[in-house]
């Protein structure tokens, strides 16, 4: 299919391909095993100045847009889902800053990101705050000069790793969560600290951790925009980045396609190809199909978001649903085609199966976010009403 990708588009997806199959490949299960963080891979990104691709030019990036960033999303998760969420997650770190960061801020932080020097990660979610979001207790309480931090985030990624942190806390919590702010916090603020780090089913080389503030200072600087729309900037920016997430799972599906494909040509019973056989031939025919639909879905949903669309909520949320559902029914039919072969280790299908899942929960689970588009749909209808 084309897509009508500009040469510069091109060259991006191009340069993330040939770190995916360069660096990538030859570590992913190894990673996978051990759970380390890639920093290796990480420093190889910058070199190929990947993390310039969704930083304004003014800060030292290439001034790319949602669908540039979607496209080396989509070759690293290709090759590994993983090594893809621990790159992408920086773009989740510093776009509240982009938005809504002042240009002290925005100079003093983004052409570090922009280098690959530091990373970001992004604080949201809490024990009482998943799909509830809006529950969170985390208070960042006013006193002279700052504001201190108290309260624990959950399932961060890139948690213990990245150096700066965009964390989502009360700031009035009178007032829940119209008081809340987002906040930055530098690693290594007194009081700030790291909790376990989770054993997960899968993107396994990511680093998922606890933060926790006892008493931190941070000072008042670090406030990003206005007090009191930190809930209101944390939902804008994943309107913006759930066609990444969808981007993930379209990488995910593509290389299990390619897998799947590869095996079954070579894989002989009953005399023949695998492939040769007509059931099999119906099932890749689905897979090809869904990618590929997916494809077009996350491009259309990363365009729109480019475009300035005021309301980007509804097609954001299809395409992260949908390639995400791809996601997982493309890999689980990857592994079956492949038998035996396919639920080995030997093999990179069932990893990539295993690194599908979380594409259906993390930024909105699939379930939460089939209601926000029906919301979308309620409302629309009602405006024509
Ligand atoms: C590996 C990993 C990395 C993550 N990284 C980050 C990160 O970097 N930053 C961050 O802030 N958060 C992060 N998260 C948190 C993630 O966004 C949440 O896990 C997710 O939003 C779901 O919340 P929960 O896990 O508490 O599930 P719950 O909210 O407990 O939901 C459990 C189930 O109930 C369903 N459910 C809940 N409410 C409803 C409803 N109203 N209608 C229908 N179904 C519902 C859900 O769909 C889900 O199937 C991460 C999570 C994981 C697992």
């Amino acid at each position: 299919m084309e897509y009508f990708l500009s040469e510069e588009q091109k060259t991006i997806k191009g340069l993330a391909r040939r770190v995916a199959e360069e660096r990538v490949l030859p570590v992913r299960a190894e990673l996978d095993e051990t759970e380390e963080f890639p920093w290796a891979i990480m420093k190889e990104l910058a070199d190929a100045d990947m993390f310039r691709v969704f930083i304004p030019e003014e800060y030292e990036g290439l001034g790319g847009g949602c669908l540039e960033l979607c496209l080396v999303v989509e070759e690293l998760s290709r090759v590994c889902g993983a090594i893809a969420v621990c790159y992408a997650v920086n773009a989740l770190g510093c776009f509240t800053l982009i938005d809504f960061g002042s240009e002290e801020q925005r100079r003093k932080y983004l052409p570090d990101v922009a280098s690959g020097k530091r990373l970001t990660a992004f604080a949201l979610t809490e024990p009482t705050a998943g799909s509830d979001a809006a529950n969170i207790k985390t208070t960042a309480e006013k006193v002279d000069g700052g504001y201190v931090l108290n309260g624990t985030k959950q399932y961060i990624t890139n948690g213990g790793e990245a150096e700066i942190y965009t964390v989502i806390a009360l700031t009035d919590k009178n007032r829940g969560v119209r008081g809340a702010s987002a906040i930055i916090v530098e690693k290594g603020a007194e009081g700030f600290s790291f909790g376990k780090k989770e054993k997960k089913m899968g993107i396994r080389a990511t680093a998922t951790r606890e933060l926790i503030f006892r008493n931190c200072f941070v000072p008042e600087e670090n406030l990003i925009g206005k007090a009191g729309l930190g809930f209101i900037m944390a939902m804008k920016l994943f309107d913006r980045s759930r066609p990444g997430i969808g981007a993930q799972a379209l990488g995910i599906a593509q290389g299990a396609l390619e897998a799947a494909v590869d095996y079954t040509r070579q894989r002989i019973q009953f005399g023949q190809p695998l492939i040769s056989l007509p059931v099999v031939q119906d099932i890749l025919g689905d897979m090809a199909t869904q990618v590929e639909a997916a494809r077009a879905l996350v491009y259309a949903a990363a365009r729109t978001v480019d475009s300035g669309a005021k309301n980007v909520t509804e097609v954001s949320a299809m395409a992260k649903v949908f390639a995400s559902d791809v996601a997982m029914k493309v890999t689980t039919d990857a592994v079956q085609v492949c038998g035996g072969a396919g639920y080995m280790k030997d093999y990179p299908i069932e990893k990539m199966m295993r690194d599908a899942k979380i594409t259906q929960i993390y930024e909105g689970s699939n379930q939460v976010l089939r209601n926000a588009i029906a919301i979308e749909l309620r409302k629309r209808k009602a405006r024509t009403e």
